[in-house]
C-alpha cells in the first residue's frame, strides 16, 4: 500500500532467537544477543515489527499449531525484558511435500512466497516497498525482493551458509549484517538518511 507505514519483517529462528533446528518448546527459546534492544529501537522510532516464520515443523509433525502460542508468548516475554514488542507474528505451518493433511500443501505463505508480507500489508496498512525484511536464509532475501522491500541478510543462524547460497543463486541482499543489531542500525540509517543528509 503506497504511502502506508514502514515495517521491519523479521524472520524468527536464527534471526531474533537462536537457531536450534525445529524449536518445539518454549524453554528452547533464547534470544540472539541484542535482539531485544534492537527491536525496542524500532518500536521507539514508530516502525512496525512483524515476525514472518516458516514453521514446517508443524507439517512434519515435530510440533502442533497449538504449541506455537506458548512459544510466542515466551518470545514476547523475553523481549519485554528490553521493553520491546512485536506488532504481529505470522507463521506458515505448511510444507509442499512433507507431512500430513491439512498441512502438506503448496500454500501462498511459505517463504519465498509472499503471503505473510501481503497479510501484513493488509492488516496494518504497510507500504512494502518502503519496508524491510531481515533474515538468515536465502528465502528471506527472496521474499523481500519479491515485494520490492529492502533486504538484510544476517550472519547468525544459517547466515554464513546462506551467503554462499545467495552468491550461487545470484540473489543479492541490500545489506549483510553480523546480527539483528547491525541490521537495525542499517535500517534506521536508511530511513533517517532520507531526511537528514548529515547522518
Ligand atoms: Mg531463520
Ligand atoms: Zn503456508
Amino acid at each position: 500500500m503506497r504511502g502506508g507505514r514502514i515495517a521491519v519483517f523479521l524472520d524468527r529462528d536464527g534471526t531474533v532467537n537462536e537457531e536450534v533446528e525445529f524449536l518445539r518448546t518454549p524453554d528452547q527459546l533464547r534470544l540472539i544477543t541484542g535482539a531485544g534492544t534492537a527491536i525496542r529501537s524500532l518500536n521507539d522510532h514508530g516502525i512496525l515489527t512483524c515476525i514472518i516464520s516458516n514453521q514446517s515443523g508443524v507439517a512434519r509433525g515435530f510440533l502442533t499449531e497449538e504449541d506455537l502460542p506458548s512459544i510466542h508468548e515466551k518470545l514476547r516475554n523475553e523481549l519485554l525484558h528490553s521493553r520491546a514488542r512485536l506488532d504481529k507474528i505470522y507463521y506458515c505451518p505448511h510444507h509442499p511435500a512433507e507431512g500430513k493433511p491439512p498441512y502438506n500443501i503448496v500454500c501462498d505463505c511459505r517463504k519465498p512466497a509472499t503471503g505473510m508480507l501481503r497479510r501484513g500489508e493488509e492488516d496494518m496498512g504497510i507500504d512494502l516497498e518502503r519496508s524491510f525484511v531481515v533474515g538468515d536464509r536465502i528465502v528471506d532475501v527472496q521474499v523481500g525482493k519479491a515485494v520490492g522491500a529492502t533486504t538484510v541478510l544476517v550472519l547468525t543462524g544459517y547466515g554464513r551458509t546462506s551467503v554462499a547460497e545467495c552468491i550461487a543463486a545470484g540473489v543479492r541482499p541490500d545489506f549483510t549484517a553480523p546480527s539483528i543489531v547491525e541490521a537495525v542500525d542499517f535500517i534506521l540509517r536508511r530511513i533517517h538518511g532520507a531526511h537528514d543528509s548529515s547522518t
